[in-house]
């Protein structure tokens, strides 16, 4: 007997879960092969940043809002690390490369 799928049937939740956590994963990948530190981010976001007192994670580059600019080292809601630093604070360490 032959199967057809119907395509307005309902996506199983299963599949969307594992879709998340690939889509998940692979951004984890991205962000670990980029292993020289940089934190790459576009000048209007650089900018937006720094007035919205948002920082950077150096371990897996996620963009954290609302933090003290001055922060060093708090702790990353993304991966876990020790390694929130305000962006003001990593471009001074000259952590941040701006791009187009
Ligand atoms: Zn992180």
């Amino acid at each position: 007997m032959i199967t057809h799928i119907n395509p307005s049937a309902k996506i199983p939740i299963e599949t969307l879960v594992i879709l998340l956590l690939l889509f998940h994963m692979i951004r984890k990948f991205l962000a670990m092969s980029n292993p020289d530190g940089y934190v790459r981010l576009t000048k209007e976001t650089f900018n937006l940043l720094l007035e919205s007192n948002g920082g950077v994670c150096l371990e897996c580059k996620e963009i954290v809002y609302d933090i003290d600019p001055e922060v060093e080292g708090c702790s990353c809601p993304s991966c876990g690390a020790k390694e929130v630093y305000g962006v003001a604070q990593a471009s001074t360490m000259g952590k941040i490369e701006l791009v187009k």
